[in-house]
């Protein structure tokens, strides 16, 4: 048997392709920013787009981008540390410190590479991780890297600091790193940052939490720290650039000589390019746009409480908090499929999420600014109309 055997006998995507039900890798024709759009030639709300501000279609942000590529070209063509550090990088480090309430910045590829590569470099030999049960796969493995050098790695219950204390109070050692999601991305839910904030703080570990789908939206758009009032008390945080932030790369913030530790020793950032022209800009331009409206709510939190509502009480399983994310549970796989299938063809576009990505069978609804009052309400009506299809297969008679 060669290295490619498992390849050839790997039937779990022709199986659902087989009987029309594949979900992944649709092909959209044009933006996916969460307002219409066009899917295998057929026109579809977008329900499943990070893009939470709706900025990747903002004039602003796109301007911003096209200039970078006409003053920079379209590359950074090198590592940061030798040849592509340009000074949008630095300009865009300096801001996102300032907005955030951090001394300083650091910019990597993507938001996956920050959790990589913060997580590799802080923790190895005689350090220990705790990370939540449902962390981001990027956190994951960060952690998998940080015990291939040596550092011993736990789970705890999943938005329980009173399990994390357990854990910590009987660790043999005081070098901890414990790192959470901010806003969960599949379940919607919010992490109690005050409370692991007072956990790490008793027992001296070092709280990490990746804010990817709460920055735009939560504490005047600084995120969840900011919304649980813990601003200067978080000492890592990371973000990506591909939700709100409309672009693509990501951030870690943290004190100055922890920043510059990572400058150096990170390998994700020290043997990958730094972030092209276009992206860093695009990101500079949404952080200004997210700063100058701070004040407001987000659109896509008043939405997505709405459809939140009237999901169920179409008598779906809705699950989640108040983000802008909206988990609709299904029993198993093919129940799940074929709903995500009929609201497709009814022209609604859904994520189906399923194992190992999530525990249970899921689509995920995520709600932005650019979803109008009359395209929610169209959406409503199509789950309505589909009810009775989709009812009785994911509700089974108790
Ligand atoms: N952290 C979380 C919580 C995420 O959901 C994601 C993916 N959206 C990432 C990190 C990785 O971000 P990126 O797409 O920039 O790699």
């Amino acid at each position: 048997m060669d290295l490619l055997e498992k390849c050839r006998t790997y039937t779990r995507a022709d199986e659902a392709r087989d009987v029309g039900l594949y979900p992944y890798y649709p092909v959209f024709q044009g933006p996916v920013d969460g307002g219409r759009a066009v899917l295998e030639g057929a026109e579809v709300l977008m329900l499943g787009s990070n893009n939470y501000r709706a900025l990747s279609s903002s004039p602003q942000v796109i301007g911003a981008a096209q200039d970078a590529i006409a003053l920079y070209g379209t590359s950074a063509t090198g590592s940061r540390l030798l040849s592509g550090n340009l000074d949008l990088h630095e300009e865009l480090e300096a801001d996102l410190a300032g907005f955030f309430g951090y001394e300083a910045a650091l910019v990597f590829a993507t938001g996956y590479m920050t959790n990589l590569g913060v997580v590799s470099a802080l923790a190895g030999s005689g350090d220990q991780v705790y990370l939540d049960e449902k962390a981001h796969a990027s956190l994951v493995d960060g952690a998998r890297l940080a015990k291939a050098s040596g550092a011993v790695v736990e789970r705890f219950g999943h938005n329980d600091p009173g399990d994390l204390a357990r854990q910590l109070a009987a660790a043999p050692t005081r070098s901890v790193l414990v790192a959470t999601d901010g806003v969960f991305s599949l379940e919607g839910s919010l992490a109690p940052v005050a409370e692991l904030v007072a956990v790490c703080e008793e027992y001296g570990a070092t709280l990490l939490v990746d804010d990817a789908h709460g920055v735009g939206v939560f504490g005047r758009g600084r995120g969840v720290i900011e919304q649980a009032g813990m601003q200067g008390r978080v000492p890592l945080m990371t973000l990506t650039f591909s939700t709100s932030l409309a672009s693509q790369g990501g951030a870690v913030l943290a004190d100055a000589k922890t920043i510059d530790f990572l400058r150096h020793t990170s390998r994700p950032q020290i043997f990958s390019a730094g972030l092209s022209p276009a992206d860093t800009a695009a990101a500079h331009a949404s952080l200004r746009e997210i700063r100058r409206g701070a004040e407001a709510e987000p659109d896509a939190l008043m939405a997505a409480e709405h459809l939140r509502r009237a999901l169920d009480a179409l008598g779906f399983d809705v699950a989640g908090g108040s983000s802008p994310v909206i988990p609709v549970r299904f029993p198993d796989e093919s129940a799940m499929l074929a709903a995500q299938r009929v609201l497709v063809d009814h022209g609604v576009y859904t994520s189906a999420v399923l194992p190992p990505v999530c525990e249970g069978y899921q689509l995920r609804i995520a709600c932005t600014d650019a979803q109008s009052p009359d395209a929610l309400e169209a959406a409503i009506g199509v789950f309505a109309s589909v009810r009775e299809a989709l009812l009785p297969r994911y509700r089974p008679a108790a």
